[in-house]
């Protein structure tokens, strides 16, 4: 787990690494199970995906959607100026600073 700026979010989330994203994706599957089960689309379904999440960043996010695009590995590293991610890993600019990217 990882601090990173999210661009969709707006602001600094935590961020899962490859191991721990495998593990939440796994948990996100079984919550569209307990839908089908339930046939109920409520958030209670994601119940599991919620509290490892929690558990692993302290973080009480209420919405599973937003946890499946806070995987590091979505996004390039930091940009070498402004310190914001590059929004993905080819990207050749950073959006915030409009730093041209070293490669
Ligand atoms: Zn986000
Ligand atoms: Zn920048």
């Amino acid at each position: 787990m990882k601090i990173r700026y999210c661009w969709r979010c707006k602001m600094d989330v935590p961020m899962l690494d490859e191991e721990e994203g495998n593990i939440a994706s796994q948990l996100y599957t079984e919550g569209f199970q307990e839908i089908k089960k339930t046939k109920k689309h409520t958030v209670e379904n994601f119940k599991k995906l919620l509290d490892y999440y929690k558990d692993l960043t302290g973080f009480e996010e209420t919405n599973p959607n937003a946890i499946m695009h806070h995987f590091i590995d979505m996004y390039g590293p930091n940009c070498e100026n402004c310190g914001k991610p590059y929004r993905t890993k080819t990207a050749t600019f950073c959006p915030k600073c409009g730093n041209k990217r070293k490669f």
